[in-house]
């Protein structure tokens, strides 16, 4: 008999997820399969579930990119992991290995990647396929738990503060003090980089100042590009831009000091409006950064195992993953939920 597992499913966009039963998948070549312990729910999860983007998964599929768990069988051919090892399995699931992009660790847009919990099924599920040569190994004395929310919204935060190239004693904004934003303050700290943390909720700001931001400027009250350039005399060097909302990234550019580089990682569906004349005459850098390489994913867990960065989280069961989407859309998961399997 087919042993069977829990798994959400969005079976229609802009639906609440589905839970049901479904066969534990067996590994091919080339595969292995990881036991669930918990997977952090990252906004990308709820336009996933929305349709949002350009690129729609195929329905129905398991969202959940931050899946930590166990490696309990091993497909032919595997040796890249052995049955024991907990390992993570990311957003850049897999990708060609061979292509211009995939040569020179650009892999997350080489143009076959997958892309785990969108093109592939993900972490919503009590266990996942994965292909071996992508999951993140999870460093011994990390917690499955305290993993799950670094393998995408760490790995992601601490990718674009190095591509603003901002030096230390620089200063870099953070807008945005969600899931990405409150991991990015921790990693901007440790990089020895000045911060200041941008968002619209009063909460998330405290928070900010208590993982230890060195200002905050709430873009609800008042004029947060005014107050930034004063308080960064004539802008941050570099910005980072996590909202999920089309306002903050104008106000992002306009943040930016002369010859800085602006980096977009929040991906709300649309357009912003580019003040041209601004962006060339300053000589600023707009620049997308999209999750991390294999390297970038090593690095950003081991600032965690050496204690200099701690994700916040708050557990809940696979089986309340809809009221979960429900706060994270009005902006009221405090940092990270994540799913916890082990109970
Ligand atoms: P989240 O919901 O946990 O956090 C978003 C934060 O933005 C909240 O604190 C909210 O209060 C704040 N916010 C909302 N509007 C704002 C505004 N106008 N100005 C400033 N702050 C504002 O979301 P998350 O999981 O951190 O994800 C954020 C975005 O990043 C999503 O769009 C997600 O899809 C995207 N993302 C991109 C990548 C990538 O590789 N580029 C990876 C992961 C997530
Ligand atoms: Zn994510
Ligand atoms: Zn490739």
């Amino acid at each position: 008999m087919t042993r069977k597992m829990q798994a959400a499913q969005v079976e229609q966009f802009g639906q609440p997820l589905v839970l049901k039963e479904l066969d534990i998948p067996t590994p091919g070549a080339g595969q292995i399969l990881v036991k669930t312990e918990a997977c952090g729910v990252c906004h990308t999860d709820l336009h996933a579930a929305s349709g949002d983007w350009p690129l729609k998964p195929t329905l129905p599929f398991t969202p959940g990119h931050e899946g930590i768990g166990i490696v309990t069988a091993l497909g032919a051919g595997v040796t890249a992991v052995k049955e024991g090892d907990r390992v993570g399995v990311p957003w850049l699931y897999s990708a060609c290995g061979h292509c211009e992009f995939c040569l020179a660790a650009q892999e997350p847009v080489c143009a076959e990647a997958q892309f785990g919990g969108y093109t592939q099924n993900g972490g919503f599920a009590e266990y996942i396929l994965a292909d071996p040569n992508y999951v993140a190994h999870i460093p011994a004395g990390l917690a499955a738990r305290d993993a799950a929310p670094l393998i995408c919204a760490g790995i992601t935060s601490y990718k674009g503060l190095k591509e603003t190239q901002a030096r230390p004693g620089q200063w870099v904004v953070i807008s945005g003090i969600g899931g990405l934003g409150h991991l990015g303050v921790q990693y901007a700290k440790a990089m020895g980089l000045q911060v200041c943390a941008v968002d619209i909720d009063e909460g998330k700001l405290e928070h900010a100042r208590r993982l230890g931001a060195d200002a905050v400027v709430n873009a609800k009250t008042g004029d947060p590009v005014a107050a930034v350039r004063k308080l960064t005399g004539g802008g941050a060097h570099g910005v980072l831009i996590t909202a999920p909302s089309l306002p903050a990234f104008k106000q992002g550019v306009g943040m930016t000091r002369k010859h800085g580089t602006c980096v977009l990682v929040g991906i709300p569906p649309g357009d912003f409006p580019t003040p041209l004349f601004d962006v060339v005459a300053n000589c600023i850098t707009i620049r997308g950064s999209f999750v991390g390489n294999r390297r970038d994913m090593a690095e950003a867990l081991a600032f965690a195992a050496e204690g200099k960065v701690k994700a916040d989280i708050e557990l809940q069961p696979l089986s309340a993953i809809n009221a979960v989407f429900e706060r994270l859309a009005k902006g009221e998961v405090p940092s990270r939920v994540v799913l916890d399997f082990a109970g």
